[in-house]
């Protein structure tokens, strides 16, 4: 039995085991490769004390690097359940199962779709959740994201800056977005489009124009989708894990407890009051210790 499981492999899940393995805990992460985290699709991390300016996959590296040079095993299965007994929990994977005495849950969250006509039928064909991963193919193009907030923004500012030609549709005339984003996005000359949204995606066999709400139209080559994120933690409610109605988990107290013994949340997938990576890292930090009085203090 491994005295620590963590689930997740983006900046929480490898920074709480690079902490658990620091305090002396026997410490594995269960990374589901089909799911990036979201900070691997960064274009550019700015705030993270040290870094200047680094990218979310570079970062990412760096930190796996630094994980699996404390000889932590982080294993590429996807996590299909957990069950609580006693004196354990047995995480369940689509390869087997591993048992542990603490658990720390970093499963992230991802995309929310828009639900518009078209944007299923052209995923892949122009319809993208992602600018570092599919912006390139649209150099010289015309593009649109969707979407208000810092996702949003710094997908403009970076597709702008790889010779896109951007249009920002957003359904407020305000951003939910740093006013440092709106800034970066305006300097790099994407055009905002405020006070409407999104209807409808148009095309033959690729993309070719948005509708808006208004009942105008945007011709465009892509259109990149960035109206925020849905918690990846469906897997962890027959467990019963406490979520709020959006199904984030509701974290206990500052020590990252969640309403079920020797089960910690941290990160996007969870109530954080902010999420950025450098109050990720705080909370993994604080599982971690939290894992380690538990297993090692406490009687
Ligand atoms: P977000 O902050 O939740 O913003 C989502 C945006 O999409 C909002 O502007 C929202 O509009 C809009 N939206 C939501 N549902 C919509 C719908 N059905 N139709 C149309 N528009 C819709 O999500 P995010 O931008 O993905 O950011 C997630 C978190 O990561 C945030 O905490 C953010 O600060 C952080 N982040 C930070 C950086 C950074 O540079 N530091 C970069 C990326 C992300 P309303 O505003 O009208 O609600």
């Amino acid at each position: 039995m491994k005295e620590v499981i963590v689930i997740g492999g983006g900046v929480g899940g490898l920074t709480a085991a690079l902490f658990s393995k620091w305090f002396g805990l026997e410490t594995m992460v269960f990374n589901d490769s089909e799911k990036p985290s979201q900070l691997a699709l960064a274009t550019e991390i700015d705030n993270f004390p040290t870094y200047e300016k680094i990218s979310g996959s570079e970062f990412l590296d760096k930190l796996k690097k630094q994980v699996e040079n404390h000889g932590i095993e982080i294993k590429q299965d996807n996590v299909v359940g957990i069950k609580k007994e006693s004196d354990k929990i047995i995480v369940y994977t689509n390869k087997g199962e591993e048992e542990c005495k603490i658990l720390i849950i970093s499963s992230g969250a991802e995309h929310r779709k828009g639900g518009l006509p078209g944007e299923q039928e052209f995923l892949g064909k122009g319809v993208s959740y992602c600018a570092t991963c599919d912006g390139p193919f649209f150099k010289g193009k015309d593009v649109v994201v969707w979407g208000g907030g810092d996702t949003a923004l710094t997908y403009a500012t970076y597709l702008q800056n790889i010779n896109c030609k951007v249009t920002l549709v957003h359904r407020r005339k305000e951003f939910r977005g740093s006013e440092f984003n709106q800034e970066k996005a305006k300097e790099a000359g994407a055009k905002f489009v405020l006070g409407k949204t999104l209807k409808e995606i148009k095309g033959e066999k690729f993309v070719e124009k948005v509708i808006l709400d208004d009942g105008s139209e945007i011709k465009c080559s892509a259109v990149f989708v960035a109206i925020g994120e849905v918690p990846s933690t469906a897997v962890f409610k027959q467990v019963g894990i406490e979520m709020n109605k959006s199904g984030f988990i509701i974290i206990r107290d500052r020590t990252q407890k969640t309403n079920i013994e020797s089960i910690y949340a941290i990160g996007d997938a969870t109530t954080t009051p902010l999420r950025q990576a450098i109050v990720t890292c705080g909370e993994a930090a604080v599982a971690a210790q939290e894992a380690y009085k538990k297993l090692r203090l406490e009687k």
